[in-house]
């Protein structure tokens, strides 16, 4: 539990020193209390009071790293139960199911797909995280041999499903060099997957159906020494997953709740057999409130959407996803080619390189710091003027590439048009189509 100003004040020296920078230990704590100052500010915190203060200041929801090769998959450590009230740090981790039914070839196959799937999104590669190796076939050796063909054909990092420790085992064994999630441990095995977990320093999954269940279980795992839990509240379908992953988020945000303070992972091909459906629950534990979502199948056309889904949901809405401002030759334009200006807003950018491009028709496009604003609400907000595009115009050089002076402006800001002639004196200024599909018909019709 979060400790009050006051209550953080009975663990200072409270001597009032002012080696801090605070002129008393009481505004000290204060600061401490809102997270604007850092513990290691006073020199006099006894060794007891510190160990009480980061007790209190460790995150709600624990921070999990599964790692291979490098290769780094951090899920949890959110502190708010919704993006408008401050941005999520990591995003759900997407991984796909190997069984090890598959043959050799086809895990290989399988892996390879997963770990090269990589699109292009408004300038960010979307990508998957991780491969989820499934005993299906009860078969220690099988799963190892399994989990040897993955690493054999990627780096990814790993998560290993089975409750029989034997076999859990014979998997690890085969997992050199990766810290795998171990998926799981259960009120019957518990103690030998907590073994197993100590040995390898891997985190363990932790099941249950209640979160009574997975408190009591996660409380006899911490007790015996493993603190890198994850949580599957074992509810399958649309309405109870939601409702089980809601009640975890809001006990370990809101009470501030220990024993279910960890990420939590999801099944969705369990509780939904048609690959569509699946593909819809995994879309809800997205967007609440999953931090790993295991997928049953591999499928561009159902990881595509979710990967999109995902980008939004974690990108930081108060820092618009941005391009470079500059010079965007497109379609390999020569002298003759026309010169356009947008703003940098990444979707404004790709919707008009989009449409040239998929014309054909070779182009200039001029990019002007809008600090990361659509056109319209950069026009509203000042920040793509006659002035600021004026200054792309002379900044990028285009002048010297072009063999006329002609620059087309979007039809949303027709009304810059005289005061851009004002600040390009010797340039034609064109006015342009409102939206970027219209481009390639006016470029046909008037250049
Ligand atoms: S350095 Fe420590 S003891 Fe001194 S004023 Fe700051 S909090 Fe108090």
């Amino acid at each position: 539990m979060a400790l009050s100003g006051l209550e953080i004040y009975k663990l200072l020296p409270r001597t009032n020193c002012k080696e801090c920078g605070y002129p008393t230990c009481l505004a000290f704590a204060m600061k401490l209390a809102a997270k604007q100052a850092e513990l290691v500010a006073c020199p006099y915190v006894s060794e007891e009071s510190k160990t009480r203060l980061a007790a209190a200041a460790a995150p709600p929801i624990r921070l999990i790293t599964l790692s291979a090769d490098g290769r780094k998959l951090e899920v949890g450590n959110e502190t708010v139960l919704f993006r408008h009230e401050k941005t999520f740090y990591h995003p759900v981790g997407l991984l796909v199911r190997v069984p090890d039914t598959l043959s050799a070839t086809e895990i290989t196959t399988l892996a390879k797909a997963v770990a090269n799937y990589k699109v292009d999104y408004v300038g960010m590669a979307l990508t998957l995280d991780g491969l989820a190796v499934d005993a299906v076939s009860g078969d220690g050796d099988k799963f190892a041999a399994a989990v040897s063909a993955v690493r054999g054909a990627c780096n990814l990092p790993l998560v290993l499903l089975t409750e029989d420790p034997a076999i859990m085992a014979a998997g690890l064994a085969k997992s050199a060099g990766v810290t795998p999630l171990l998926c799981g441990a259960t009120a019957a095995n518990w103690e030998a997957m907590a073994k197993l977990a100590k040995s390898a320093k891997a985190p363990l999954v932790v099941r249950a159906e209640t979160p009574a269940g997975l408190a009591e279980l996660t409380g006899k795992l911490t007790g015996a020494g493993i603190e890198d839990l994850v949580l599957d509240p074992a509810q399958r379908t649309f309405n109870a997953s939601l409702v089980a992953v809601t009640q975890l988020r809001r006990l370990a945000l809101k009470k501030n709740f220990r024993p279910v303070g960890y990420p939590i992972i999801t099944f969705p091909y369990l509780g939904e057999a048609d690959p569509a459906m699946e593909g819809l629950l995994a879309a809800q534990q997205i967007a609440k409130y999953a931090g790993m979502v295991v997928l049953g199948r591999f499928d561009p056309a159902t990881v595509y959407p979710l990967l999109v889904l995902r980008a939004n949901i974690y990108t930081d809405p108060q820092k618009p996803i941005q391009v470079e401002p500059g010079i965007y030759p497109i379609n390999k334009p020569g002298a003759d080619a026309p010169v356009m200006v947008t703003t940098n807003f990444s979707i404004t950018y790709f919707a008009v390189a989009n449409e040239l491009e998929s014309s054909g028709k070779p182009g200039w496009l001029l990019v002007a710091d809008a600090e990361g604003m659509s056109v319209l609400t950069a026009w509203a907000a000042g920040k793509f003027d006659a002035e600021t595009i004026a200054k792309t115009v002379k900044n990028t050089g285009v002048a010297e590439k072009v063999s006329h002076k002609k620059v087309i402006i979007p039809g949303h800001v027709a009304v810059l048009m005289g005061e851009l002639e004002e600040e390009l004196p010797g340039w034609e200024i064109k006015v342009g189509p409102r939206e970027a599909v219209d481009l390639p018909k006016y470029l046909t019709a008037t250049w």
